[in-house]
Formats: structure tokens, C-alpha cells, sequence
């Protein structure tokens, strides 16, 4: 099989497929500790795509409440059981993160979905990648376990392989609303396992769409998904996935006069804590600096936003900053060794880093690059024994054309009523 590089991993790996990478990569920032659950995103998504009969149970977006809730049911107790099986006790990250880009958070030594798959099959012929076929039930109740934290007056669940939270009491009660799509990875497994390659991935911008005249329904890639973000689709026997709403990222719409434009369910992101970008990668699907674009910035340099699930390989492309209640090692299951860098960063941000978590959901254009222009200090303060300092300062965003989309201030305005108007609406 040949060998192509993860810089999630830190190392090379195997994939059925020789390297090459797009002009550009879609992905995609959320901001967990921001997210309220509200379902917005989920219901864009739902109005603008999967209305139609056949598509009753799909949700290409969608928010689980973590721990319990899962669409598919359990889909990441599942796949993180069955690569326990293929490696017992062997899943592992070695090395420290650092700030080396081709493997910034270490080294990960255990098997991927793509390397795991020789192992389990005894005889047989192994199938591509390692996965599993829901079954109907688990595709019902996309929001099952809402609100529902693990511990307090009942006795706490089994969280799956590899989820030890002993010792770790940050808080007795905790959950938190994971939003999921597609990461239209840089290895999809997907696309891996499909027998009739109708699934490819854009050279312009990395994403990742199925072929409807191509597919067959023969559900491999819903099988292969650790994430399951391939839905079959019993009324046309073929199977669909988001398309990363392709129309707005290609600039089409009217409104943005040829400028990209954030998808559907990120655009309507109330809660504010979902920007989505384009960011430039190496041959090697190893990211180009750009040092001002906020993408860039978040995953790069603050270090603040972490990939979903790394271990499984398929280099996601969409990050999470991680919500800052939730114990440590229940966390880096989820998110890699990067976790509490990312916290620590995130709880106590520097001038840089605040500045650009002001340009979530300002604009329904993507944001290409940023500038700030510096202000006066207004505050100062200790967090966790660490001064903080906030200064009033100025963020501009630019769209792809290089121009100015807004601009936004730290210091939220103060509108004082006049005593006038002190009792109407
Ligand atoms: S998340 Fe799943 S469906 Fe989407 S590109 Fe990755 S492997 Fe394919
Ligand atoms: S990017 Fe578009 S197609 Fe994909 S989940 Fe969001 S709204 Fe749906
Ligand atoms: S719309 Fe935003 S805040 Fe609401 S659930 Fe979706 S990601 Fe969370």
C-alpha cells in the first residue's frame, strides 16, 4: 500500500492511494465552549439539503451532546473499540507536541483505520479500511442523550476503550454539545473504500463529493467513515454526504460578488462559533504558512483549535477548540495530545488570539486574511494566577479579492439608554 504523510500523526502512513494534495483545502473551526446547542446549524442544513423523501434520516450536520449522545448512535465508542481490538493496548501517542509543523502534536504509534484492517481479518480477504455498518436503529434518535452528563446521582457509565477518567475531577457534572459535518478529510475513507472510486476529492478546494451516476449504494464508504458522514439513501439506492455546500465556497452567489462564501450551516450559527475558510497546503497535505489567515492562526500559531479524532487517520479538517470543563483525559481521547495547551491558551488568551476570535460569524463571506490595528489597554486582571491584559483593538477582515469585509472591535460597545426612552422597547 503506498505510503503518504499525516502531519496529525507525525509521521507517514499508509493509504490506498499515492499522495497528492489540493490547490486549497476547505476546513472548518468550532468553537465548543460557545456552542448552546440550539440546533440551528443542524436545521439549515436539513431545509437547504436533506428535505426530500429518502432523506428522513439524515443529518449531514448535526450536535451531540458529549458524553453519551452520538449519530449514529455510539459511532465513536464503535470504531474506537474495534481499533482497540485490531491493537490491544498498542493505541498510543509518543513524543511531545511542539511547534514543528509536520507533527505538532507528536508522534501517534497505534494503527489507523487504514493500517488497522490487516489485523482483524484472519483469512479473509481484509477489507480496506476498518469500520462498520450501522444498523437502522442506530441512525434513529440523532439526538439521543441530550443534556445528559455522566455523573451525579446515578452511577457513572462505561465511556469505551481507552476512556479513563479516574483521578480526574475537574467537575463532577459535565457535557458538552459537539457540532460534527464532514471534515472532507485529506484522506478520506470514504473515498478509500469505495469499490467504484464515485467518490473524489476536488483538486481546487479539497472537497469531498460522491458521484451520484457513479455510486452503486454498496454502502462501503458509510462502512469506512469513522465519523459515519456517508448516509445511504434507500429511494435512489446511492449514498450522499455534505457537499460542503460547493455553490457558496465557489463564490456563485450574487451577494458576495465572486468572494467565497461560508456554507450553510456555519453562515447561520447563531451561538457565533463556527468560522469556516480555505487554507493553502503543501504537496504533502502539510499547510503552507499564512500566517493571517485566521485558520492558519487558530490551528498553527495559537494552537488553540484540534482536530477530531486524529488517531483514525483520515486527517479531518475540521478543528475544536475543546471546552475548558471537561477532564483532561476524556479530552485527548477525543481531540490528541494538543488538548491542554490548547485549554490553557484558550483560558487565558493572549492580545493576538482575542482579537481574532471577534471575526467568528461577523459576515457570511470567508475570511482570507486579517489585520489588526492596535488600541488601548482597558483592562487587567489574574487568570489562574496569570496576569491577563485586554486592549481595546481594531480586527479587520478581508475577503479573497482583498477587500475589506468588516471590521470589528475587542471592547464590546456600550449603548446607555437615554433616560428618555428608559421604558420602551
Ligand atoms: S468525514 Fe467521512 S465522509 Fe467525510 S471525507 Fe472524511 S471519511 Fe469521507
Ligand atoms: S457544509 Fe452545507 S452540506 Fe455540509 S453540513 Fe453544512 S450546510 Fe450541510
Ligand atoms: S447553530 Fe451554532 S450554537 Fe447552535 S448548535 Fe449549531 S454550532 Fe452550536
Amino acid at each position: 500500500m503506498p505510503s503518504v504523510y499525516n502531519w496529525q500523526l507525525g509521521r507517514p502512513m499508509q493509504y490506498p492511494y499515492e499522495q497528492a494534495a489540493p490547490k486549497e483545502q476547505f476546513a472548518f473551526v468550532i468553537n465548543i465552549n460557545r456552542c448552546i446547542g440550539c440546533q440551528t446549524c443542524t436545521m439549515a442544513c436539513k431545509s437547504t439539503w436533506t428535505f426530500a423523501k429518502g432523506q428522513e434520516h439524515m443529518w449531514w450536520t448535526n450536535v451531540e451532546t458529549k458524553p453519551y449522545g452520538g449519530y449514529p448512535h455510539h459511532w465513536d465508542v464503535r470504531i474506537l473499540d474495534l481499533l482497540e481490538q485490531a491493537n490491544p493496548g498498542a493505541q498510543r501517542w509518543t513524543g511531545k507536541p511542539g511547534d514543528d509543523p509536520h507533527r505538532p502534536y507528536g508522534q501517534f504509534s497505534g494503527k489507523t483505520v487504514f493500517e488497522a484492517p490487516q489485523r482483524v481479518a484472519q483469512g479473509s480477504q481484509p477489507n480496506l479500511v476498518l469500520g462498520y455498518l450501522p444498523t437502522d436503529e442506530e441512525w434513529n434518535a440523532p439526538n439521543r442523550f441530550e443534556d445528559h452528563p455522566p455523573t451525579g446521582p446515578s452511577k457513572p457509565m462505561d465511556f469505551g476503550a481507552g476512556a479513563d477518567l479516574s483521578g480526574d475531577k475537574k467537575h463532577e457534572t459535565w457535557f458538552y454539545y459537539l457540532a460534527r459535518l464532514c471534515n472532507h478529510c485529506s484522506y478520506p475513507a470514504c473515498l478509500a473504500a469505495c469499490p467504484r472510486n464515485a467518490i473524489y476529492k476536488r483538486p481546487e478546494d479539497g472537497i469531498v463529493l460522491i458521484d451520484q451516476q457513479e455510486c452503486r449504494g454498496y454502502r462501503k464508504c458509510v462502512e469506512a467513515c469513522p465519523y459515519k458522514k456517508s448516509m445511504y439513501r434507500g429511494t435512489t439506492r446511492t449514498s450522499e454526504k455534505c457537499i460542503a455546500c460547493y455553490p457558496r465556497v465557489e463564490g456563485n452567489d450574487p451577494e458576495c460578488g465572486g468572494a467565497p462564501m461560508e456554507t450553510r450551516c456555519m453562515a447561520a450559527c447563531i451561538g457565533q462559533v463556527r468560522m469556516q475558510g480555505l487554507v493553502k497546503v503543501n504537496p504533502d497535505a502539510t499547510w503552507i504558512e499564512d500566517r493571517h489567515n485566521p485558520l492558519y492562526f487558530l490551528v498553527h500559531v495559537a494552537k488553540v483549535a484540534l482536530p477530531l479524532y486524529p488517531q483514525f487517520g483520515t486527517e479531518p479538517n475540521g478543528y475544536y477548540i475543546p471546552p475548558r470543563w471537561v477532564p483532561t483525559k476524556f479530552l485527548e481521547q477525543m481531540f490528541g495530545p494538543g488538548v491542554q495547551t490548547a485549554v490553557e491558551r484558550y483560558r487565558n488568551p493572549d492580545r493576538e488570539l482575542l482579537a481574532v476570535l471577534q471575526l467568528f460569524r461577523r459576515s457570511n463571506q470567508i475570511i482570507a486574511r486579517y489585520e489588526i490595528q492596535e488600541g488601548r489597554k482597558v483592562y487587567q486582571t489574574s487568570v489562574n494566577g496569570r496576569k491577563f491584559e485586554m486592549y481595546d483593538d481594531t480586527i479587520i477582515a478581508y475577503n479573497r479579492l482583498g477587500k475589506e469585509m468588516f471590521r470589528t472591535k475587542v471592547e464590546e460597545p456600550v449603548h446607555v439608554r437615554p433616560a428618555a426612552h428608559a421604558n420602551s422597547i
